[in-house]
């Protein structure tokens, strides 16, 4: 094979070009899947502990779809939070107008 920088020729099985230091994306990494799709973050939103454990576990091997799984999760945790604080402030009012009248 050749390297994917300099064009020289490199062995077959090296990860990095002994010439230039250029990693090489081998076959290997063609089928490595870290495109960070947008499902992994819908996984996230809708089962936000499993978002969190792909996030935990991919976070240093795949760190594009580690970061859709977390925000997945994220936005999840935070949008139960902020309906839990919109019917709180709903259930104060209602009650703060019960005993108003
Ligand atoms: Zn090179």
């Amino acid at each position: 094979m050749y390297c994917r920088n300099c064009g020289k020729e490199i062995p077959n099985d090296s990860r990095i070009c002994p010439f230039c230091g250029k990693e090489q994306n081998n076959s290997v990494d063609a089928n490595y899947d870290d495109s960070g799709s947008v499902g992994w973050a819908i996984l996230g939103f809708f089962i936000p502990l499993a978002g969190l454990i792909l996030f935990l576990v991919w976070k240093d091997s795949k760190p594009n779809c580690a970061k859709k799984a977390g925000v997945g999760a994220l936005i999840s945790v935070l949008a139960s939070i902020i309906i839990s604080i919109v019917y709180v402030i709903c259930l104060v009012g209602m009650i703060g107008a019960g005993s108003a009248m």
